[in-house]
């Protein structure tokens, strides 16, 4: 039998060892299991993350010690990996380089490079699945370019989703010993704020699909319950994956209504991969024309306000205060913050966006870019443009008590729950009572909604008309 080649094993955001495509080729030979910190890609605007990079390197740790139980290592290089993989692929002597396939416009710009690189040298470049539960050209759409509307692609998407058995983990790796570089360079020190080992990733995922879930269509928007999964930091790089939520579910038995509601929503995070990779031109600019030339304030002061949560309206500031606490967000809080930053604040959706994916753990460029072009009414599915949430009524629907404001707005614990969603409304003898004093304590309401909503609708009107008048 022939010696099995040599090859690399390039980690990207799939950062775990069970389950894995590339890995398990890879493994079937001597190899170098590789993550490459390229300065270029640290140095964009959405990766000033402090947050996700202390998470992210607490994952790469801990890959790093699933990789030492089974006889191997993380290698760890900086640079461009157009240069860095070529070059140790040659010094090891590795015939091909296995990946997990990317879908973002930065990533298959990258990936191509890398191929070409690597093609000079004779070297073959092996892309796998393994993200997504099914790949985006098996769902091409009435057109041949994807779906804009979620409901169509669900069912279609729905009928490519076949749960394969998983892959185990290889139990020994034949590793080429090199130096390696240290994490300690580029990533921030300090815990991750929450567990970044698989572990712990797979006994969330086990604790959600056995009992949670049965609960998560009735609570999953009540921002003060715990009632969502928390997996979605794990998703984003790789730790566990769609699949294996799939498979936790029981996927293809038929769902409860809960978990069903659940699967739904992971739907999402596939929709707006695909998303990304049918129409990489919504990475930069709104899906529909007819809204990129919007005339937004981007008043500076009111960009401050709204990322240090002191808009004046709580659920809005609760959102935002518990990004900067937590570096995660309730979807519904989310949804609230975001809807009030563009539409009562005038402010264009990519700024928001950037500073979501500054300060999530989960930041992800297809989610966070759809959930924000949804919200903004520019992207998928959009909610017409008239349809501007009320972020009191919001706050009253989905925090009934004020318990989530509460919990994240401390000079509001003391409000009584009867002004607990809009304390300007308390007198002056109440505020003084309960240490709220409105415009010291804690702000006036920095717009009126009411006077907003008339301007944000003639402003998107406005760009509609000038669009139909050039077109
Ligand atoms: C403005 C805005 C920005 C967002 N930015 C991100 C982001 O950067 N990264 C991110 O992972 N999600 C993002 N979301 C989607 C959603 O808010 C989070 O995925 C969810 O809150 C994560 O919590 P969970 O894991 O407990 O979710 P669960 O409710 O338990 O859902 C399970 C998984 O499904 C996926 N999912 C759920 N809802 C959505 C959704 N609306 N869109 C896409 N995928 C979804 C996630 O992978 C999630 O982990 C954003 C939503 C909005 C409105």
């Amino acid at each position: 039998m022939p010696e099995p080649p040599t090859s690399v094993m390039w980690f990207r955001r799939d950062l775990r060892v069970d389950d894995h495509p590339a890995l398990s080729a890879a493994a079937k030979g001597p190899t170098v299991c590789l993550f490459v910190v390229d300065p270029s890609l640290l140095g964009r605007r959405h990766h000033d993350a402090p947050t996700r990079l202390r998470f992210l390197r607490g994952v790469l740790e801990s890959l790093d010690e699933q990789l030492r139980a089974r006889g191997g290592r993380l290698v760890i290089r900086y640079g461009d990996p157009a240069v860095v993989l070529p070059e140790l692929a040659a010094a090891v002597g590795a015939s091909s380089v296995h990946a997990t396939r990317e879908l973002t416009p930065f990533g298959r710009r990258r990936d191509r490079r890398v191929g070409d690189a690597l093609a000079e040298h004779g070297i073959e470049f092996a892309q796998h699945g393994g993200d997504l539960v099914v790949p985006p050209e098996l769902v091409p759409g009435p057109e041949g370019r994807g779906y804009r509307v979620f409901t169509p692609f669900y069912r279609a998407w729905s009928k490519e989703v076949f749960p394969a058995p998983p892959l185990t983990a290889p139990e020994a790796l034949d590793v080429i010993d090199i130096a390696s570089d240290s994490l300690a360079d580029a990533f921030p020190s300090g815990p991750p704020l929450i567990p970044a080992d698989a572990a712990s990733a797979a006994a969330q995922l086990r604790h959600f699909a056995e009992r949670e879930v049965t609960y998560y269509r009735e609570e999953r928007d009540l921002v003060a319950d715990d009632a969502t999964s928390r997996l979605s930091p794990y998703l984003r790089f790789g730790v566990c994956t769609a699949m294996q939520v799939a498979r936790s579910l029981g996927i293809p038995q038929p769902l409860d209504l809960g978990a069903e509601a659940f699967w739904r929503q992971v739907a999402w995070r596939e929709f707006f991969h695909h998303l990304m990779w049918w129409r990489p031109e919504a990475a930069r600019r709104a899906l529909q024309p007819r809204y990129r030339g919007i005339a937004w304030d981007n008043a500076p002061e009111h960009i401050e306000a709204w990322t240090t949560g002191r808009t004046g309206y709580p659920l809005v500031d609760a959102a935002m205060r518990q990004l900067a606490d937590t570096g995660w967000v309730h979807n519904r809080a989310r949804i609230v913050a975001a809807s009030f930053l563009v539409k009562d604040l005038l402010v264009d959706w990519r700024i928001g966006e950037r500073i979501f994916m500054q300060g999530l753990i989960d930041g992800d460029p297809a989610n966070n870019n759809g959930g924000w072009q949804w919200v903004a009414s520019t992207g998928t599915d959009a909610a017409p443009y008239f349809r501007v949430l009320n972020p009191i009524a919001q706050s009253k629907k989905f925090d009934p008590e004020g318990i989530y404001i509460k919990r994240h707005v401390p000079e509001l614990r003391r409000v009584p729950d009867e002004h607990i969603h809009e304390p300007w409304l308390m007198d002056p003898e109440l505020q003084r009572r309960v240490l709220c004093r409105i415009g010291t304590d804690y702000p006036a309401p920095i717009v009126d909604h009411a006077e907003q909503r008339r301007i944000v609708v003639a402003r998107y009107r406005d760009a509609t008309d000038a669009r139909e008048e050039t077109v």
